[in-house]
């Protein structure tokens, strides 16, 4: 590399232009440039070690330099480094890929369509309903629930199904038939008083009305990720899915589940849906299909739909959708070395014990914290929220920015976390132990500890 240490920060902001990223905070701070990682840890350019709260973007799931992985990958860019799936072609490792990942779905499922991310998945799940529903002469069986703080990803539909008004606002979003519900969110959202399990109740009742206005044959899916991740890390109150599942089965509405963090263990059962009890009609994956080494996404297909594709080919003719990177198989390479990972390391067990040590450490830490407003999520997803008034659940103003200063107080004492607003979230490699989350607990602690005092 010939990259001018010194000067990389520079340089960084004269030619990236940063996914997410606030380039008035960009030009004050510049950027924070990592090099390397290792099992559970990354280490900046200046030399500086973290532990990686986050596993990237809730995406390396079995840390950093799992050489099991990363021989796939040589080896398969070696042997053949490209080819596709269209027009009938295919590749070997593809189609073992394909059938490991049918026989680990969560219920019966027919096929897997592969792409690069979440969000293109995301948009092929949109279609492959729109494309069900005209097939069965349903035109009109178009629209699409999604809730207030759900993240689906950054494509037109895909931010459009996404419930959050930052990625709308000023790039003409929301298009297209959505519609959106309240969030599953007890501690923002519900009524004084009202049990987790009345909340739910009540979204019910709300999701009844919705498709009683609207009418029931005018609405085709509901998108949901098992655990609301980049909108707020939030679990779904008790009862929440017991409640609407059958609401969508009597109106024939397909549930997709965007699985796309809860996927391959992080709540601590291989499947999201696992934890929540739900059979999904459709399943996005991505992630942690890879462990973040390689983009890759799949699309796991119930028999309701891929039946009426395969009924209704000889009239549809060519299925008109794909990308070029759909079925790569380094992907698949690399996806079939981590499938065989996750279940020779004993992942998701790992996760199954040390997500409630997690859960139970950050609340030892915090009990009596009166900033900490509300602790929650499930397995290794977990968000801590920050308020000013624990009592009246009053937030901080935003323009305080204290989520952001306790990211940054982290940062300084080697811990990556993300600010969600003031609710910092932590989604680590599911490969972490005890010691480790032991030790991000601590540096959590006393990065919050240092921010207090400036809070008044
Ligand atoms: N769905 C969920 C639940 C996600 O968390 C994300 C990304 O964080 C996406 C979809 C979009 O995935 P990608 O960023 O790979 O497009």
């Amino acid at each position: 590399m010939t990259l001018d240490i010194q000067r990389a920060g520079q340089i960084d902001q004269a030619s990236l232009f940063h996914p997410f990223t606030w380039v008035e905070d960009l030009k004050r701070e510049g950027p924070n440039v990592i090099t390397e990682g290792k099992g559970v840890r990354v280490k900046d350019i200046h030399g500086n070690e973290y532990l990686d709260g986050m596993a990237g973007l809730w995406c390396v799931n079995l840390g950093y330099g799992c050489q099991e992985v990363v021989d796939a990958i040589a080896a398969q860019s070696e042997r053949l480094s490209f080819f596709h799936a269209f027009n009938g072609m295919s590749t070997d490792v593809v189609i073992e890929c394909a059938d490991e990942l049918l026989k680990r779905a969560p219920v019966p499922m027919s096929r897997v369509f592969f792409g690069a991310s979440g969000s293109d998945a995301n948009e092929t799940q949109i279609k492959l309903i729109w494309y069900y529903n005209n097939l069965l002469g349903r035109p009109k069986k178009k629209k699409i629930i999604a809730r207030w703080n759900a993240y689906h990803g950054s494509g037109v539909l895909t931010s459009s199904l996404t419930g959050l008004p930052g990625m709308h606002n000023l790039f003409d979003l929301p298009i297209g038939p959505i519609l959106h519900v309240t969030a599953p969110h007890h501690y923002r959202k519900a009524a004084e008083g009202q049990s987790e399990r009345e909340f739910s109740r009540a979204l019910a009742a709300e999701l009844e009305e919705l498709i009683a206005r609207e009418g029931a044959d005018t609405i085709a899916a509901f998108f949901a990720e098992p655990v609301m991740g980049a909108g707020g890390l939030i679990a779904p109150p008790e009862g929440y899915f017991e409640e609407i599942v059958p609401i969508l089965r009597r109106h024939d509405i397909l549930l997709v589940l965007d699985e796309v963090v809860s996927g391959f263990g992080r709540l601590g059962t291989y499947w999201g849906s696992q934890t929540i009890n739900v059979e999904p009609d459709l399943i996005t994956a991505a992630k942690g299909v890879t462990s973040g080494y390689f983009p890759m996404s799949a699309c796991f297909i119930s028999p309701k739909l891929w039946e009426v594709f395969e009924a209704e080919a000889p009239r549809a003719g060519v299925f008109a959708h794909g990308y070029t990177y759909s079925a790569h198989p380094v992907g698949a390479a690399a996806a079939l070395a981590a499938l065989k990972a996750i279940d020779d390391k004993k992942v998701v067990e790992n996760v199954a014990e040390v997500g409630p040590y997690l859960h139970q450490a950050m609340r030892n830490a915090f009990a009596d914290d009166p900033i900490v407003g509300e602790i929650r999520g499930i397995g290794l997803m977990i968000g801590i929220e920050l308020v000013k008034n624990k009592a009246t659940k009053e937030p901080f103003p935003a323009s305080d920015r204290v989520g952001r200063r306790v990211l940054q107080a982290a940062a300084q004492k080697g811990l990556i976390t993300r600010a969600l607003g003031d609710t910092l979230v932590f989604a680590p490699p599911l490969v972490i132990n005890k010691s480790e989350i032991d030790e991000l607990v601590q540096k959590f602690k006393a990065a919050v500890d240092a921010v207090r005092p400036e809070l008044g």
